[in-house]
């Protein structure tokens, strides 16, 4: 597959790579946005999606969520392509000055400037504790349901105690399918009503409660057929399973970054904060992941970085067009971009 060609590219869509989008928008250039999360918003929705913002200038009070709806329509006019659900694994230079940039999904862009707005690293997974059945990943182990094979006949193991594990066992209990819920404890977290529903499954027999430890696993013929499980009581029991469906929660890995070649100190990005460039000419780093004197990690520092570093790259996007500053309030062109012409 061609990979796909663009100016600019963005690694991670949190407020900060989503305010990168308009202000590269701005100067008339469309932008490829990747982040490994399923959905837009960074540690506003993944870590506080309900909870109150009050810096945010001109806005007096807002959730983590209401912020990315309200950056997600700013950024309409835009026009960015979006690729959620994948991580950038590789960013190395190209023959041709370019960067070649590849995801875990296989994607492939060839981009004159990239812009790493990684935050504290990718959202990912949190592994399942028994590192022999990693070899499983994609076949019997899965992080979300929508990963599951379409009915499968075996029994469905869900690992995880909290609301997102109760609800996928409720969920595939609804499908008529074989479902355990094993969790590390007896006790069980998530909202009043789902756990009603949980005891209700258990009590009539619907959906299988085991407490305790995964300790082994047994496979037959290169297929994972069984855990072991060590109880509370320090007896152990046998579970079969044919699918594994593992609800731990995400945690932020920096992951393949701390492979790119990029200076880094204590697992930040240093940059010029003339232009929010990089040791490496043409990337630039912005919001949490980069640091400089009197680095602050803030939303509103991140805005700042990324108009500045929007304005850094167009050398390098259009070296025959010098950038001139021109206001939204009465710039034609802007308004043009804008779509309020
Ligand atoms: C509980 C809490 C409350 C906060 N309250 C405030 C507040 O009131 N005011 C304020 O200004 N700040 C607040 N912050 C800080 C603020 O959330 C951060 O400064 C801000 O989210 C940084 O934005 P970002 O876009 O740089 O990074 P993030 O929001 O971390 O987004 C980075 C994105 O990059 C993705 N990513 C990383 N690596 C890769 C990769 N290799 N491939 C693909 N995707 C990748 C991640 O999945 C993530 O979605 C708070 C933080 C927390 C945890």
């Amino acid at each position: 597959m061609e990979p796909t060609a663009t100016d600019a590219l963005i690694i991670g869509a949190g407020p900060v790579g989503l305010f990168q989008v308009f202000q590269l928008g701005l100067h008339g250039v469309r932008t490829h946005v990747v982040d490994a999360l399923p959905y837009i918003g960074g540690q506003c929705i993944e870590l506080y999606a309900d909870k109150p913002i009050y810096d945010i200038p001109a806005i007096s009070v807002c959730t983590g969520r209401e912020l990315v709806q309200r950056l997600q329509a700013q950024i309409a006019p835009m026009h960015a392509t979006f690729h959620v659900g994948q991580q950038v694994e590789g960013l190395q230079r190209h023959a041709d000055g370019r960067f070649a940039v590849t995801t875990s999904t296989g994607a492939q862009f060839l981009s004159t400037t990239v812009f790493i707005a990684a935050g504290v690293g990718a959202f990912v997974p949190r592994s399942f504790p028994l590192s022999d059945c990693q070899q499983y990943a994609g076949t019997q182990l899965h992080y979300h349901p929508s990963a599951l094979p379409v009915h499968p006949a075996g029994a469905v193991v869900v690992f995880g105690g909290e609301e997102a594990a109760l609800g996928w066992a409720m969920a595939l209990c609804a499908q008529g399918r074989s479902v355990t819920l094993l969790h590390r404890r007896t006790q069980l977290q998530a909202p009043e009503s789902l756990l009603e529903q949980v005891h209700a499954a258990i009590a009539q027999g619907r959906l299988q409660f085991v407490a305790g430890q995964p300790i082994a696993s047994t496979a037959l013929q290169g297929r994972l057929c069984s855990l072991t499980v060590a109880l509370p009581d320090g007896a152990t029991q046998e579970l079969p399973v044919d699918q594994l469906l593992v609800a731990l929660g995400l945690s932020p890995k920096l992951g393949p970054l701390a492979h790119w070649g990029l200076a880094l100190e204590r697992k930040q990005i240093p940059v010029n904060t003339e232009n929010f460039q990089t040791t490496e000419p043409g990337i630039f780093a912005v919001g949490d992941i980069n640091t400089y004197p009197g680095k602050k990690k803030l939303i509103l520092s991140g805005f700042h970085e990324a108009t500045l570093a929007a304005f850094g790259a167009m050398a390098l996007i259009a070296p025959q067009h010098p950038v001139t500053l021109e206001y939204t309030t009465t710039s034609k062109r802007l308004h043009r971009i804008l779509g309020v012409d």
